[in-house]
């Protein structure tokens, strides 16, 4: 008996100690400082409001069935582009892609692989019944209390405006890149990028051209993100999840309602949607949102710290913790979410079939075709039937342990000196998708956001700090000059 408990005693102090050498070891990643040497820019913040602000009240807007009577705008904004800066047009080769995509390419010293920023200036359209609804006007482009307000502000013409209030800049300075540079501005990202990302990846195809990286919208330096954490989080965003709608159809008997069926094509529905709903795809810490939670909690406090340096131990328990929050639960699986239901068109008919639309987010470790799979598993009924309406995989994951990923890190530490920088997941769809099928793609705008700012996306209200401009510029013209 006492052997045991001295074995047993052994053992706990052994435990213990393992645990703490590894909280002890599991210390904030250093990004090791660029030796490129990089002139520092002091942008001109009322400068570069001033140009988000025109940029603001062009209309170009994407509206769901097309551009085609919008394009007036379209055009009289890159002209307004090449009014601006007229620098950046005189030093660089245009390539206009369909007409309204602006590929601007900046003539290397050497051969090296080229880089390519990447972002877009179409918006969204103010949401009908909205418009009262704004501080101000969404296409007045009011600069008001050093912030700037518009439709565009945060998606995606900031970023525009510092790419090229940065190349400006750089020119100014004499600067030659040694690698190309080349800078795309879509016009069709709220469409589907058909015309735009999607034709500058087919540009580069044609010309057997190989970009080392891309940089394009996708996440940002997030303040105030999770609770118990006083530094900001620089997500750049390696990976990004893949897209699947299914419809589900019952069938069943049709006709009166005064004297129903047991089974409804309604109710066989109903409980197919609940099957789906209750057998969430299997998820877990691991890969991209393993590396950025252990990244994250390197700085949290000594428990925290403990759990994530002993995932051997405590992974169990921390799928449990993060899976009970919204987000937690769709950094770690694929999320499933139904969104349209539709039956009878009267209310006293029973209808013959009945379709549910469910959208699910797939985490890269899922295909559409595993989910699809595990779908028709979970309902296993077969009066419905289940049909892909679209799809599409998530990314490919672009390495974080690269000079890329590097040049990236240090840059946004330069600018974000408190902040934690880390390779993130974006749970949305971005135009990354496809520069990802050519290139290691990442994902980032440096600007600081709150969960607040979050609502102006394809919202109200939105807006951007003229301090964000300052740091966007900041940040390009550091990573430009390491190119
Ligand atoms: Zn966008």
């Amino acid at each position: 008996m006492k052997r045991i408990f001295l074995t047993l005693a052994v053992a706990l102090v052994i435990l213990t100690g393992v645990l703490v050498v590894n909280t002890l070891r599991f210390t904030p990643v250093e990004v090791i400082p660029q030796p490129v040497e990089t002139t520092a820019i002091t942008p001109d913040g009322n400068a570069l409001a001033q140009q988000l602000s025109e940029a603001i009240t062009y209309k170009t807007i994407s509206f769901e069935d097309g551009n085609k009577d919008n394009y007036a705008a379209f055009s009289a904004f890159t002209q307004w582009l090449e009014d601006t800066y007229p620098r950046v047009f005189n030093n660089l080769i245009l390539h206009r892609i369909n007409e309204h995509t602006l590929l601007l390419q900046w003539k290397g010293t050497t051969g090296d692989a080229p880089v390519l920023l990447s972002a877009h200036y179409d918006v969204v359209p103010v949401n009908p019944g909205t418009e009262k609804d704004w501080t101000h006007p969404p296409f007045a482009g009011v600069i008001d209390d050093g912030m700037i307000w518009g439709r565009g502000a945060l998606d995606d013409k900031s970023a525009v405006i510092a790419i090229m209030a940065s190349a400006t800049a750089l020119l100014e300075q004499g600067f030659t890149p040694k690698r190309d540079v080349f800078f795309a501005f879509t016009h069709d990202e709220e469409l589907g990028s058909d015309l735009g990302a999607q034709s500058v990846v087919k540009w580069f195809e044609q010309r057997n051209i190989a970009l080392a990286w891309s940089l394009d919208e996708g996440s940002f330096v997030l303040k105030d993100i999770l609770p118990g954490m006083d530094k900001d989080i620089a997500s750049i965003n390696v990976a990004e999840k893949g897209f699947l709608t299914v419809k589900l159809t019952a069938s069943g008997e049709g006709g009166h309602s005064s004297m129903p069926p047991q089974d409804t094509a309604v109710s066989i529905l109903a409980s197919a949607i609940l099957k789906v709903k209750d057998a969430p795809l299997p998820g877990g810490l691991d890969g991209v949102s393993q590396d950025m939670y252990s990244n994250i909690a390197r700085h949290m406090d000594f428990g925290k710290r403990m759990m994530f340096a002993n995932l051997w131990l405590f992974k169990p328990l921390l799928n449990i913790v993060l899976d009970d929050s919204t987000s937690g639960n769709a950094m770690l699986r694929t999320t499933t979410a139904p969104t349209m239901l539709s039956g009878s068109v009267k209310s006293n008919v029973l209808p013959a079939t009945a379709t549910a639309v469910i959208n699910f987010r797939l985490h890269p470790r899922d295909t559409p075709e595993r989910v699809v799979q595990w779908v028709v598993n979970a309902i296993d009924d077969p009066r419905v039937t289940v049909e892909t309406t679209e799809a599409f995989p998530a990314s490919s994951v672009a390495p974080s342990d690269n000079q890329s990923f590097a040049d990236l890190a240090s840059s946004t530490q330069l600018v974000f000196p408190n902040a934690i920088v880390t390779p993130g997941l974006t749970i949305a769809a971005t135009d990354s998708r496809f520069y990802a099928k050519t290139t290691n793609a990442y994902r980032f705008n440096p600007m600081v956001i709150t969960n607040d700012d979050l609502n102006g996306f394809h919202g109200t209200n939105e807006k951007i700090s003229i301090e964000n401009m300052v740091s966007a510029v900041k940040f390009y013209t550091s990573l430009i000059q390491k190119q």
